[in-house]
């Protein structure tokens, strides 16, 4: 990890510890809740793993069907102003995004891996960081990629890259935030809380990272009125350390002593 990921993290901490504190979701809820120090491995480590990753898919990707993108398509993309191309990134991006979350979703295999995140049970700004390199690395590779298929410029991709991320922590946070009308539009806490509840009416929907419309187009928007889910979770038997939740997707199903299923149907 880098010096500007120590930094990142402490400016994330400077900001959202005081906002969650005035304008909690759950006033009750503690900054040292279940599972803190755990996610403090993550938000201190896990950007090693992924990065790694993150690299090894972007060479392949570029290396390969890079080839078939001709190189006018690039420098007209990059030639656009930064405003527009972040305004293009946001859209393409989450397209590429939504489809990866749904994947992992949907495909029994990959789940195990995203069960890890939606382990958390007390939703705040440093459970974001609760995500298993795997899926972490391969929902970063389905937005990134094409934008770095596409030529975007790398003042552009590296501004997305830092609103995606202050983007993640918002919707985590335990903060009561309205929004409105926009709720429709942009990802919210509310948006993405729904995406964790542990109820069977919501599991499944709200896929988005940054723009619920997505959701909303492909019919798995769930927000009911101004509620908030009542419990996060899931059934899985999710082990609570870090190095034991690496391993847990690629242990044999025998040695994990399964609970029955209630995310495949
Ligand atoms: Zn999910
Ligand atoms: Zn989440």
């Amino acid at each position: 990890m880098t010096l500007f990921n120590y930094k990142a993290l402490l400016i994330a901490a400077l900001i959202f510890i005081p906002i969650e504190h005035l304008f909690a979701l759950r006033p009750g809820q503690k900054i040292f809740r279940k599972a803190f120090f755990n996610d403090l491995i993550y938000a201190l480590f896990n950007s090693v793993p992924t990065t790694v990753g993150l690299i090894a898919i972007v060479a392949l990707a570029t290396s390969t069907v890079g080839e078939l993108v001709p190189d006018y398509v690039g420098h007209a993309v990059s030639s656009q102003p930064v405003w527009l191309q972040l305004t293009e990134i946001i859209v393409i991006a989450d397209f590429g995004f939504y489809g990866a979350h749904r994947a992992f979703h949907a495909v029994p295999f990959l789940w195990r891996f995203h069960a890890i995140h939606h382990s958390i049970e007390e939703l705040d700004w440093l459970a974001a960081h609760r995500i298993h390199p795997v899926d972490l690395a391969l929902t970063k590779g389905a937005s990134f990629v094409p934008l770095y298929l596409l030529g975007f410029s790398s003042s552009a991709i590296a501004l997305f890259a830092i609103i995606f991320h202050a983007h993640g922590l918002l919707l985590h946070a335990n903060i009561k935030l309205n929004i409105g009308p926009f709720r429709w539009l942009v990802a919210s806490p509310q948006f993405h809380h729904w995406h964790h509840a542990h109820e069977r009416a919501a599991y499944d929907k709200n896929f988005a990272g940054q723009l619920a419309f997505i959701d909303v187009l492909f019919g798995t928007m769930h927000l009911p009125g101004d509620t908030v889910p009542e419990r996060y979770g899931v059934d899985d038997p999710i082990p609570p350390t870090y190095v034991e939740q690496l391993a847990y997707p690629l242990l044999p199903k025998s040695k994990i002593n399964e609970a029955p299923a209630t995310r495949d149907a």
